[in-house]
């Protein structure tokens, strides 16, 4: 029998973790061609998540828990249940409801009986959704697929099935800055996708603030291109042009008409548009610096607090 490996990310879930947690063992014990295992990660949650999960833990031996020493994000959540996996087929999915586990299981059933190496879920619509957010993140896709190399589909979610193959390319990756979107599709392999509906969330709140959206999309669009570089380089470089050509011109009309006192507020515009456009440029290049920086240092993506998995299988 295949085993499956079903990753859950939690933070803050203890309102919608038992929905959760029933209806999915609900739609596995379905299905008998798998053995299913479920690890949850519990990512610092401040409400008493860990102690659901722990239960959870102590009733049934399918459940896998992983908890981090403080909150390290969705990024690094995904990234520990992957590295702890060992089932032949592994899927992520949000504790929230809003991923549908009967789609789980077509999914899984396209990897496993289809030949595809990944099955991932794409979002169809944004119903209930703030309309800013979504002109937001639309934006966004367009963008970094115009910079960046990999393509990323729009609509894209963290929500998948992928053979143990796909998740050990995955972790193989070692950067510190993960945007997990474009390290699943800069890894390849074989990808259906499937067309999913936007499921409101059943219970809880979204950790999405606008803010950190936008931190997010900063994240993924200097993590997988270095076209604002090559922007803030050839502006500089069209500037120069500009000046060097002014410059010209100045000379010139001084010999023929004489000096020219006046133009004071041409100069104050420039200055004041050539510093904001320099200190942009600064800027980019900082972002980027600040990324190397945290690379360097080597530190780990999360930290372990407690869990019921043994060590030598990592
Ligand atoms: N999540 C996490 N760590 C975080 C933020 C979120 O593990 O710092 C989990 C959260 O518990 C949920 C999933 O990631 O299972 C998606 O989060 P959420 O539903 O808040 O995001 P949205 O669906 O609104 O994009
Ligand atoms: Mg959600």
């Amino acid at each position: 029998m295949k085993s499956v490996d079903l990753i859950v990310p939690c933070y803050n879930e203890s309102d919608v973790l038992d929905l959760f947690y029933k209806e999915v063992c609900s739609v596995i014990e379905k299905s008998s061609e798998y053995s299913f295992s479920f690890i949850f990660v519990n990512d610092g949650s401040r409400d008493n998540t860990l102690e659901i999960i722990e239960n959870y833990a102590a009733n049934d031996s399918r459940v896998k828990y992983l908890s981090f020493s403080r909150n390290f994000g969705k990024e690094a959540g995904m990234l520990a249940g992957m590295t702890y996996s060992t089932a032949d087929y592994v899927g992520i999915i949000d504790a929230d409801l809003q991923h549908s586990p009967e789609l789980f299981l077509e999914m899984l059933e396209a990897v496993d009986k289809e030949g595809y190496d990944v099955a991932a879920a794409r979002r169809t619509d944004r119903k209930g959704e703030a309309k800013i957010k979504s002109a937001f993140s639309r934006r966004f896709y367009s963008v970094i697929n115009k910079m960046s190399d990999v393509k990323i589909e729009e609509g894209a979610q963290d929500f998948r099935v992928m053979t143990q193959k796909v998740v050990r390319a995955i972790c193989s990756l070692p950067e510190y800055n993960r945007f997990s979107k474009g390290i699943f599709s800069w890894v390849g392999f074989r990808t259906k996708w499937f067309e999913h509906e936007n499921r409101e969330r059943a219970a809880g709140q979204t950790k999405w603030s606008f803010i950190k959206l936008l931190k997010y999309a900063i994240e993924g669009i200097i993590g997988f291109s270095t076209a604002p570089l090559k922007i803030s380089f050839l502006s500089g470089m069209l500037f120069s042009v500009i000046g060097l050509l002014y410059a010209v011109y100045i000379f010139i009309d001084t010999i023929i008409n004489g000096p020219d006192v006046a133009g004071y507020p041409s100069i104050i515009c420039l200055i004041i548009f050539l510093g904001g456009l320099i200190l942009v440029s600064l800027g980019i290049i900082g972002e980027y610096v600040s990324k190397i920086y945290l690379e360097v240092k080597h530190r780990p993506i999360y930290l372990i607090d407690k869990t019921n998995i043994r060590d030598d299988n990592q």
